[in-house]
C-alpha cells in the first residue's frame, strides 16, 4: 500500500467508501464525479500505478471478472456498459493507481473512442 495514494487508502478502509464489490484482490466504489448514472471504479487492492505497470495475468483476469460482476450486480450487464482505463498523462489518467471505469445508464456513442 502506498500511504499517500487515495485508492490504496479507500481499498484499505482508511478512507470510508461505499464499496459496491470487494474480494481479496479487488474493490469497487462509486466515482465521486460520476459521468453517467452508474459510474463505478474497479481497482486492485495492491498498488499498481497504471495499466502500463501491470504484469500479473492472474490479477488482470480477476479485475476483468470483477468489472463484469459489478455490472451484473448493478443491473446494467444486459443493457450494456462502457469500460475505460486511462493510462498516463496523455491517456488522461489523474489518479496514479490502476482503475477501470465502469459507466452505464445512458447511451454512449457507437464506436466512439472519446476525444
Ligand atoms: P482517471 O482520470 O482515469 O485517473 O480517473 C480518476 C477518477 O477518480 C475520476 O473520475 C475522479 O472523479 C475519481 N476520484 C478521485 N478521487 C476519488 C475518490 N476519493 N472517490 C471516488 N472517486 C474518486
Amino acid at each position: 500500500m502506498a500511504s499517500d495514494c487515495i485508492f490504496c487508502r479507500i481499498a484499505s478502509g482508511a478512507i470510508p467508501a461505499s464499496l459496491v464489490y470487494q474480494d481479496e484482490h479487488v474493490v469497487a466504489f462509486p466515482d465521486v464525479h460520476p459521468q453517467a448514472p452508474t459510474h463505478v471504479l474497479v481497482v486492485p487492492r495492491k498498488h499498481i500505478g497504471s495499466l502500463a505497470e501491470l504484469d500479473d495475468a492472474d490479477l488482470a483476469g480477476k479485475l476483468l471478472l470483477a468489472v463484469a460482476e459489478v455490472a451484473r450486480r448493478g443491473g446494467v450487464a444486459e443493457r450494456g456498459f462502457r469500460t475505460i482505463i486511462n493510462t498516463g498523462a496523455e491517456g488522461g489518467q489523474t489518479v496514479p493507481h490502476l482503475h477501470f471505469h465502469l459507466l452505464a445508464g445512458r447511451k454512449f456513442a457507437e464506436g466512439s473512442l472519446g476525444e
